[in-house]
């Protein structure tokens, strides 16, 4: 079995990214898993210079290792425009050069947000063209994916029974931008598949997105289907994504003024039901002790005498 670290070259790793990574890598090592690590830096204009070593320098801090890799997920786009070419022959994507506000436009009712957190708009499905096998002869237009009107279900590891209907919720999603790039949905289960990635474990913003993949692997023939588990984010004691508002939650700078990485451990043992209290921990405790049986299931919440604790003042 295999599973992967995808960190996104897009800003500095934070405590939460801490988290995510230091279970998924005590879960391989627990189980044998081989792990591959995938720079994800398709998101061209919100890359920030230097953040792939950065987070090279902070895992290593965290004392997590990999397998396999770095590949960096621009290095080959060959499998993705095979994929492209594949779904476009069989009818199953189309271009769309519609914009955001024509979207909005067609859309008849502005999309509720329970969740208030993205800000994703359902293409409405008075806007697919017929369906008809084509070429995929314009990379650099967007292209959209003909979502299949029916529900999806899979078992998640920790979050348990899922049950999407991305129809409903998002509608036909674009799957080749106007970079001429893949987008995040169609990159991430093609690199998956390829990397033979059986095991995938990340945060649970994502898991309505695994219901879109399990789409795209069913299109595509890719398989076999991917476990999935996905853990709860952490989250600023405004109930919010751990983000700058919170404070500077940056790996690199614990690690740059000196916090011992069994200290970053030690709060990530806490937030994952090790241990009762703060207290030093190794990367290897961490990983024998882990057990997703206790992990709280609520969000995480961080608190400014986390950070004191790391920084040793408190
Ligand atoms: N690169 C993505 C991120 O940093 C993770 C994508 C995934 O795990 O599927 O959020």
């Amino acid at each position: 079995r295999v599973t992967r670290l995808a960190p996104s070259p897009t800003g500095a790793l934070h405590l939460g990214n801490a988290r995510t990574f230091l279970v998924n890598w005590a879960l391989a090592r627990g189980r044998n898993w081989r792990i591959v690590l995938r720079i994800e830096d398709l998101d061209t204009p919100r890359n920030k210079p230097g953040a792939t070593e950065q987070a090279l320098r902070d895992l290593e801090w965290l004392g997590i290792d990999w397998d396999e890799g770095p590949f960096i997920q621009s290095g080959d786009l060959a499998h993705h425009r095979a994929a492209m070419v594949s779904l476009a022959g069989r009818g199953l994507a189309y271009p769309c050069e519609l914009t955001r506000a024509q979207i909005e436009a067609a859309a008849s009712a502005p999309q509720d947000d329970p969740a208030g957190g993205g800000h994703e708009l359902r293409f409405p499905p008075e806007l697919r063209p017929p369906i008809a096998p084509r070429p995929f002869d314009q990379p650099s237009t967007g292209w959209r994916f003909v979502t299949p009107d029916r529900a999806v279900e899979f078992d998640d590891d920790f979050a348990g029974a899922q049950r999407y209907r991305p129809m409903d919720t998002i509608g036909d999603f674009i799957v080749w931008t106007v970079r001429g790039q893949p987008a995040y949905q169609l990159a991430v289960v093609v690199d998956d598949a390829r990397q033979g990635v059986t095991d995938i474990v990340r945060g649970d913003d994502l898991l309505e997105s695994a219901a879109r993949q399990l789409l795209l692997y069913e299109a595509l023939s890719l398989g076999p289907l991917p476990r999935y588990c996905h853990l709860p984010l952490v989250r600023g004691a405004d109930g919010r994504r751990l983000a700058k508002r919170h404070g500077d939650t940056r790996l690199s700078r614990y690690r740059e003024l000196g916090v011992a990485p069994e200290r970053m451990i030690g709060l990530m043992a806490c937030w994952c039901g090790i241990l009762g209290d703060r207290a030093p921990l190794s990367s290897e405790e961490f990983r024998g002790r882990l057990d997703l049986a206790t992990m709280p299931r609520s969000p995480i919440t961080f608190a400014p005498e986390d950070d004191a604790w790391l920084l040793n003042q408190s």
